[in-house]
Formats: C-alpha cells, sequence, structure tokens
C-alpha cells in the first residue's frame, strides 16, 4: 500500500480528523500534503455528505441533508514545482470502498446509498416526475451492487471518484462568482435555483481561521458543478487506469478530490447521486511543464479513461427527442431528449413490475450509457439511454409472450416536507 498521506478516521467527523480537509473552492485555502512529481501516495476520501446518510429504511435523512456542508473533500494537496500554465498529471492508480472487512456505519463500509433531493433541495434531473426525497441502499459483495429496495437487478460497481480538481486563481474564481451570478439574478426565486453562490455557511477551509477564514468563505465556490479545474464533473468511465491532465492555476496545482462512487449511470440524472461511499484514492502525480499552451488545455481537463469496465455487451436502448410530454416542440434541446429518453425507459420498465421511483433509481445507478445520437436534424435532437440487458434477473426484451414480472415486496423509502 502507498504512503496514506491524507488519512481518515472512520470514527470521527471530518473536521475533528489529523488532517482537515475543505468543502468549498478557494485558491488561498491552504495545501497541508505535499507530494513531488513521480510521486505514489493514497489518499481516503470521506462519503460526500460526511455520513449523515444512514443504513436504513428512511428517507428523512436525505430530505433533511445537510446541503450547504457538501463536498466534503480531500486536500488541498501541492505538487512541488507546479506553476500556473502546467498541466498536472494524476493516474488513478486503484480506487476502492473504505477497506474495511465489517460493515460499519459509513457509506463504502460494504454498503452505499442512492438518493434523489426532494425539489425544494434541487431535486434532480427528472425532479418535476419525482419531487420528493428517496433513498435506495445497495450492498457491495464480490464488486456486485444488490438493493433490498429493488427487485432484481444487480451489477457490477464501475467505482471512481464523481469529483477531483485543482485550486482556481483569484481571478478564475472572480470569473466563476461573476457568470454564475448573472445566471440566479435572471430569476432569483426559483426553486430548484439556477445556481449555488457562495455559502459562509458550514464552510470548510483546512487550517484557515479568523479574517482569513471569514474573507475566504465569503468568496469560495460551491463544490456542486463542474468548472475549467475539472471538479464535480461526475464521469463515471473514471475509473482505474484513468490518467487526467488538470490545469493548474495556482502554485503547487493545489489537487482536491471526493464524492466516490461505487457505480453511476451516464448523467448520474439522481443527483444524489450515483452509488455514494467513501473510500481511497491511489494517485501518482506528475508535471507537464507550460502543458496548458502546448496543448491548449486551458478550459478543462483532457482524461484518458480508465482502462476497468464492467463486461456489458447487450444493451436495450430508449431514444427520446426535443418535445416536452405535453407536446411542445424545442430546438435541439439534448437535455430534454435525454429526460424524454429516461421517461420512456422509467415507463418500460414499470411493465416488469419496477415502481417508477425504483427503474429512476437503477438509471441513476447502474452503468447505463447516455448518448446525444443526433444534434443537428432541427428541431429535434434525438438523446438515448442504453441499459444493459444483464442486470435484469428477467429478459426485459419485448417479446411475443409479454414482460416477465420481478419479486414484487420491496419499496423505495420516500419522505416529503
Ligand atoms: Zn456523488
Amino acid at each position: 500500500m502507498p504512503p496514506v498521506v491524507f488519512p481518515l478516521d472512520s470514527t470521527k467527523k471530518f473536521t475533528d480528523q489529523r488532517i482537515v480537509g475543505h468543502n468549498r473552492w478557494h485558491g488561498e485555502i491552504p495545501a497541508q500534503v505535499h507530494v513531488s512529481p513521480g510521486d505514489v501516495f493514497r489518499v481516503d476520501c470521506r462519503e460526500w455528505f460526511d455520513g449523515a446518510i444512514h443504513n436504513d429504511d428512511s428517507a428523512e435523512d436525505v430530505l433533511h441533508a445537510p446541503l450547504p456542508g457538501v463536498h466534503v473533500l480531500s486536500g488541498p494537496i501541492a505538487v512541488e514545482g507546479a506553476k500556473p500554465g502546467d498541466l498536472l498529471i494524476v493516474d488513478i492508480l486503484d480506487v476502492g470502498p473504505i477497506p474495511q472487512e465489517d460493515s460499519g456505519p459509513l457509506a463504502g463500509q460494504g454498503w452505499g446509498y442512492t438518493g434523489v433531493f426532494a425539489t425544494q433541495n434541487g431535486g434532480g434531473f427528472l425532479t418535476e416526475w419525482f419531487p420528493d426525497a428517496y433513498k435506495v441502499i445497495w450492498d457491495f459483495r464480490g464488486g456486485t451492487a444488490t438493493s433490498r429496495h429493488i427487485p432484481g437487478v444487480s451489477y457490477t460497481g464501475i467505482v471512481h471518484p464523481g469529483l477531483m480538481g485543482t485550486a482556481p486563481s483569484a481571478a478564475l474564481l472572480a470569473k466563476w462568482n461573476a457568470r454564475e451570478q448573472a445566471l440566479i439574478d435572471t430569476d432569483p426565486g426559483r426553486v430548484p435555483p439556477l445556481a449555488l453562490p457562495p455559502l459562509a455557511d458550514s464552510a470548510i477551509l483546512g487550517t484557515l481561521t479568523g479574517a482569513d477564514f471569514d474573507r475566504v468563505a465569503a468568496e469560495a465556490a460551491r463544490t456542486a458543478p463542474p468548472r475549467e479545474n475539472g471538479g464535480n464533473q461526475d464521469i463515471k468511465n473514471f475509473t482505474k487506469g484513468t490518467r487526467v491532465f488538470y490545469p493548474v492555476f495556482v502554485d503547487g496545482a493545489n489537487l482536491s478530490m471526493g464524492d466516490l462512487h461505487f457505480s453511476q449511470g451516464d448523467g448520474e440524472i439522481t443527483f444524489c447521486g450515483a452509488i455514494e461511499m467513501g473510500g481511497f484514492l491511489d494517485l501518482h502525480v506528475d508535471l507537464i511543464k507550460g502543458g496548458m499552451d502546448t496543448y491548449g488545455v486551458s478550459e478543462n481537463a483532457i482524461f484518458l479513461p480508465g482502462n476497468t469496465d464492467p463486461q456489458y455487451s447487450e444493451w436495450l436502448a430508449f431514444s427520446g427527442t426535443s418535445v416536452t410530454l405535453d407536446g411542445q416542440q424545442h430546438y435541439l434541446d439534448s437535455h430534454l431528449s435525454y429526460q424524454r429518453a429516461c421517461l420512456h425507459a422509467i415507463d418500460y420498465l414499470t411493465k416488469f413490475g419496477y415502481s417508477r421511483i425504483q427503474a429512476y433509481m437503477i438509471l441513476g445507478s447502474a452503468p447505463i450509457e447516455g448518448r446525444l445520437s443526433g444534434v443537428v436534424d432541427i428541431p429535434n435532437s434525438c438523446s438515448t439511454v442504453y441499459l444493459p440487458t444483464a442486470i435484469f434477473d428477467v429478459d426485459v426484451r419485448p417479446s411475443a409472450s409479454g414482460p416477465e414480472q420481478v419479486a414484487p415486496g420491496p419499496s423505495v423509502p420516500t419522505a416529503s416536507f
């Protein structure tokens, strides 16, 4: 095992750890870990809600989830010699759940969860149709996920970090804050909101204290969206074997990471989220001096996807177009057409005995493929969602004999305001 440069004690809260990480982006959060190009090291990561979501049969914890406290990130990690304009190479050598045999209280100890927020808390991709809070618990065994809340489905994990990135410079942070506030200002009362402005409440900023803490907390960006520094990209193919090239904006690059997922479908449509868990990342880092210019990589990270993938080769695909359910035509709206493809798949799975929320949870957490199949054929974009047929106990392909039914019984814990 490589040296653990960012350890976490599972029995303690994130803020009580020997090294306290952070939950906002800001270039002045001090790096407490220093590594050199060529180093191999391990980073422990806490599940994104720091243990607030429990292995039980109630969705009350998702309904009342401590939203201002996310995401709890491990870092910043300074890389010796990294300067603005460089590209930071990060290799994911290994990634997995908390290495502990017994099932414990924290997500990652043999189990994880998929949640959907209530609309008032941000909802999810399909919040119009699923307005409440929902939670599903998954058990991990031999690399496979099954749930006591969803019958007849099991699949191989595609373990990856949802979030990793470098710290922004002051100028880049100011740009983020300006453009996101401008968007919020177009409809400040919207539920769910258009974006999340800086929020001092529940900010965790490593070793910062006093006036520095207050100033940085008022400016620092929230961790929900992906941005130029990488961030919460939620790319399911960030598995073992991935090599990412991050733009460097501050001295040392100040790399941070978290939000580990046991599995996820393209889009992480459930939002809270994939199959969430705590765990570890084994990383190797290196630098390409001046690489941002050399390769024209300044807008965002580029990456070589991981070399581990579940072995699914047969798929049942659903398509959607950019027309709303009540028949309104939109112009090449791929967000809408992907919603329609997902709703199409959900409706279909109900014919096999799944509830609609069970089907939604499967789409958010299983290794489904989402694709922009057509983006030019005015006025309809075409998006598709591919479901691996082998994850279902019953044959979900259409046939003359009609849909076989999954075992009845389990239901999804639900809670509402
Ligand atoms: Zn996540």
